[in-house]
């Protein structure tokens, strides 16, 4: 393939070295497809749940992250213990066992950033995969999230930016068209079978009941169908 260089950058953490360079593709071909187009919801009980009914779950409540995130808080604790412990008046002093124990907290925050970054490649790729006419996600507004304390937290441990950015450049490589739902569209609060608005829905409503056409569907999920319903729209116009 006809591929192009640039930018080769090399970085060093105090753990690995990093090589970095960008590469340049040739314009794809857009997907000549008569799928569907597919709406992503992100969310904090599952990660993503998807209009043509798929859900992927949220990584961080599996044991094997769980596990890992007791051992970096441990260490975490146990080297500002050993700081204090050393301290000669007003200065830290770092001893060999301080060095040795942040390296391995370095490994062991490398291993959950690994396995995140590879799950939402995995998932991102098998949306792709599904070859969809187009996807439409929500623009996040991240400062208004994360002004709730709760929702910060998680988007920050999910990599929801992360997922965004991932989605969009497969998306570019694979010629489907990516749509932004902007932040005003109120994805969460309009019934995906009739349309009805209902404003005062609470981020604790799971189930979202609508009380003009009595539907009652799970609250991610009807995000997502009107996420897809958002990207019809402005598919046909
Ligand atoms: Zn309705």
């Amino acid at each position: 393939m006809n591929v192009k260089y640039s930018n080769p950058h090399v970085s060093f953490d105090g753990l690995n070295w990093f090589l970095t360079v960008g590469i340049e593709l040739p314009d794809p071909m857009p997907i000549a497809s008569g799928n569907d187009g597919i709406g992503i919801d992100l969310g904090v009980k599952d990660l993503a749940i998807c209009s043509s009914c798929h859900i992927y779950k949220n990584i961080n409540k599996t044991s094997r992250v769980r596990r890992l995130k007791k051992k970096q808080r441990r260490l975490q604790r146990k080297i500002s213990r050993k700081y204090e412990k050393n301290k000669k008046g007003e200065s830290y002093q770092k001893t060999r066992n301080i060095v040795k124990s942040e390296k391995q907290l370095l490994r062991v925050t490398h291993r959950l950033t690994d396995i995140m970054t590879n799950y939402i490649q995995q998932i991102t790729t098998e949306i792709v995969k599904r070859e969809p006419s187009f996807i439409v996600m929500e623009d996040l507004n991240v400062t208004g999230m994360m002004r709730n304390k709760h929702l910060a937290k998680a988007i920050q441990e999910q990599k929801f930016a992360e997922f965004i950015r991932i989605m969009r450049y497969k998306c570019d490589w694979h010629g489907i068209r990516f749509i932004t739902a902007d932040r005003f569209y109120a994805s969460s609060k309009i019934c995906s079978v009739c349309g009805h608005k209902k404003d005062g829905l609470k981020l604790s409503d799971r189930i979202y009941c609508c009380e003009h056409c009595g539907t009652v569907i799970d609250r991610d999920k009807n995000a997502s169908m009107n996420l897809c319903h958002y990207g019809q729209s402005i598919v046909k116009h």
